[in-house]
């Protein structure tokens, strides 16, 4: 399965912005960013000329794609999809995004990042409706329900993202903490999402 290698802070530097790719860490004085708020590589400092439409586009492309942690070629898959579907694109990709198993398993709080999401999901640590799903782009229905399965309730990593879990405001979503599961009500509007992006530059960008 293709993964993505790069340093993960390195990708905050790049965007010039917070992630938050790694969980707790990146709310602590531990976070790089914090630490070195400009850009990586030998030229990081002095790096901030005029930037052009292109790469302002391109920026915000990468920031989503970052986020949440998509390989250039599934990004573009998606983006494909949310195209054929009906309705704005930019919202229909957002949507999409949102859809993902591992992005649900971290916004309902079984995990600390989408990082952590995805390596708990392959490592066949939920089910959905009562089946094991061990890939982290599964795509969410309505009314889904994804459980932490019974011989994994003790793992203490999920434990410690569930106890760190901010409460959850995102309305699409219901957990049930004691019986360690959650349900995936509607597909989220975009003014549901709690991601800062502007989807259209995207959408933009693909069109050149
Ligand atoms: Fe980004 Fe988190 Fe690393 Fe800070 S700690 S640079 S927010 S991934």
């Amino acid at each position: 399965m293709a993964l993505n290698h790069n340093p993960v802070c390195r990708i905050c530097r790049r965007e010039g912005k917070k992630l938050f790719l790694k969980g707790d860490r990146c709310m602590g004085a531990k976070c790089t960013f914090e630490k070195k708020g400009y850009g990586p590589g030998q030229h990081g400092r002095s790096r901030r000329g005029k930037v052009s439409q292109y790469g302002i586009q391109l920026r915000e492309k990468q920031k989503i794609r970052e986020s949440y942690g998509l390989l250039e070629r599934q990004f573009h898959r998606f983006f494909t999809e949310a195209q054929r579907q009906k309705g704005v694109t930019g919202e229909n990709l957002m949507a999409m995004l949102e859809s993902r198993l591992d992005n649900v398993v971290y916004r309902i709080g079984f995990a600390g990042s989408r990082r952590q999401a995805r390596q708990l999901v392959r490592h066949r640590h939920f089910l959905v409706n009562d089946h094991i799903v061990d890939i982290p782009s599964f795509v969410l229905r309505p009314n889904d329900r994804i459980r932490v399965r019974e011989r994994s309730k003790k793992l203490a990593v999920i434990h410690e993202a569930m106890q760190k879990a901010r409460d959850m405001k995102i309305s699409n979503l219901q957990l049930d903490k004691a019986k360690m599961e959650g349900i995936y009500l509607s597909v989220p509007n975009r003014s549901e999402i709690p991601f800062e992006a502007n989807e259209q530059l995207v959408v933009e960008l693909y069109s050149r």
